[in-house]
């Protein structure tokens, strides 16, 4: 394809695997060690909610000890060289993005670096450990902060921007997802119909990788900043053009 006007990317687990992040479903993955029913559900919480802020806290504690990798900074830099309309999205709760400099970026699942007030409904950056006795910063209300991701059932964040964003797109990149949980394994079909060419960057095969125009397989780290240099150079072919087209 030529240089696209407007991009669209989604990444998951698999762009913060190489950074010492678990994924969710591959072998040795978050769901092979707890049932997910237990701490990523409404109902699990209600249950347990000690058990659901332990599993958290574990998760916002990991990230001190992580950094970006090449892939988060490959596409903190497309963001900042490229000319035209560009949106990530991503399903991760990690702030690898944010700290690799990307700043169009949308957290469709939430981020485990901010907490929820069931009483007041208001939101606070949460940077250390949660719990029962933990209190609103806004209401004062005690014993019903929650962590602010989105849990199976619940409506995933900023659908209305991600789908208008999609629906707009000429490329849509796929990025380290297994493309098991919806509506983010639906976007590929959505921007197929919009017209998008789409391109999956994965370890291996999605579960919807039939879906996409172009795949390349390989670990995010070594896959990304090249695709990432190829589609740049496009775009400075395309401006060259553009001044001097050719005979
Ligand atoms: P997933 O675990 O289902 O799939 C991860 C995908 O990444 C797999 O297809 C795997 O082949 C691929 N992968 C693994 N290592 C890779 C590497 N080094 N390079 C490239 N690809 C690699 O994860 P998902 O599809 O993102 O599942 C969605 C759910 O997982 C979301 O709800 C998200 O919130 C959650 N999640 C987030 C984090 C995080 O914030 N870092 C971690 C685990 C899970």
């Amino acid at each position: 394809m030529g240089a696209p006007n407007s991009i669209v990317i989604l990444t998951g687990a698999g762009i913060s695997a190489e950074s010492g992040i678990d994924t969710f479903r591959d072998t040795n993955g978050i769901w092979s060690k707890v049932d997910y029913r237990d701490v990523a559900t409404p109902e699990g919480f209600a249950r347990n909610p000690g058990k659901v802020h332990a599993f958290y806290n574990e998760r916002r504690r990991g990230l001190l000890r992580v950094r970006p990798n090449a892939a988060h900074e490959a596409l903190g830099r497309l963001e900042a060289a490229f000319g035209g309309s560009f949106l990530l999205v991503t399903q991760n709760i990690d702030d690898l993005h944010e700290s690799a400099g990307s700043r169009r970026l949308l957290h469709m699942h939430g981020e485990v670096n901010s907490a929820l007030c069931e009483a007041c409904g208001k939101r606070s950056r949460w940077s250390g450990d949660m719990s029962i006795n933990s209190q609103c910063p806004h209401c004062g209300t005690v014993g019903r902060m929650r962590v602010d991701v989105v849990w199976f059932g619940e409506m995933p964040y900023h659908m209305d921007r991600i789908e208008a964003a999609i629906a707009a797109c000429d490329l849509f990149v796929s990025i380290g997802t297994s493309g098991n949980v919806y509506p983010a394994a639906g976007f590929v079909e959505q921007a197929r119909l919009a017209g998008a060419h789409t391109v999956e960057l994965n370890l291996e095969p999605s579960e919807g990788y039939s879906s996409f125009n172009e795949a390349i397989y390989g670990r995010a780290t070594e896959i990304v900043p090249e695709f990432v240099r190829q589609l740049l150079a496009a775009e400075v072919d395309a401006a060259f053009e553009r001044i001097s087209p050719l005979p």
